[in-house]
């Protein structure tokens, strides 16, 4: 266990469970899913991750293809797409306020940090779709929002 400090929180992490976790995920969700968004995200993938969230993900044992899920949320302008997705990895959120923010019954909004132009992101200890090789130990979710190039020589979507 290791305690790493990132924007507003403060966070309990297990960087060598959660890379062995990662290692036993054959596909990132985009891959998975191939919808034409999905593929669209991972083409872009290596310029869409900051560098300061790389060294991040690099702390916690992230794998930066290995995504629970992304999702495409709107066309900002042409050839831009606002993106979400998440992460899972092994620990718990020591101090700062949880990235979803409860603001009716059943009702969510998340409440990330800026990192850049392009990305956000924020810790939640609410976690959705936890894959078999994560469960178990306690986790937290990243969820971020990212905007991204549609580099796919397809027509994007609207
Ligand atoms: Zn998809």
């Amino acid at each position: 266990m290791q305690s790493v400090r990132f924007g507003r929180w403060e966070i309990s992490d297990d960087p060598e469970a959660t890379r062995k976790a990662y290692a036993s995920v054959p596909l990132g969700g985009p891959e998975k899913c191939g919808c034409e968004a999905c593929q669209n995200f991972a083409a872009a993938r290596a310029q869409l991750y900051p560098a300061e969230v790389l060294v991040l993900f690099e702390k916690l044992g992230i794998s930066p293809n290995g995504e629970v899920e992304v999702y495409h949320l709107a066309r900002l302008a042409p050839g831009r797409h606002l993106y979400g997705g998440w992460f899972h990895f092994v620990g718990s959120i020591l101090s700062g306020a949880d990235a979803m923010k409860q603001v009716a019954e059943n009702i969510w909004q998340p409440d990330l940090e800026k990192i850049n132009e392009n990305f956000s992101l924020g810790f939640s200890s609410r976690l959705g779709l936890v894959r078999v090789p994560f469960a178990g130990p306690p986790l937290v979710q990243l969820e971020f929002a990212a905007k991204v190039p549609w580099i796919l020589p397809s027509t994007e979507p609207t």
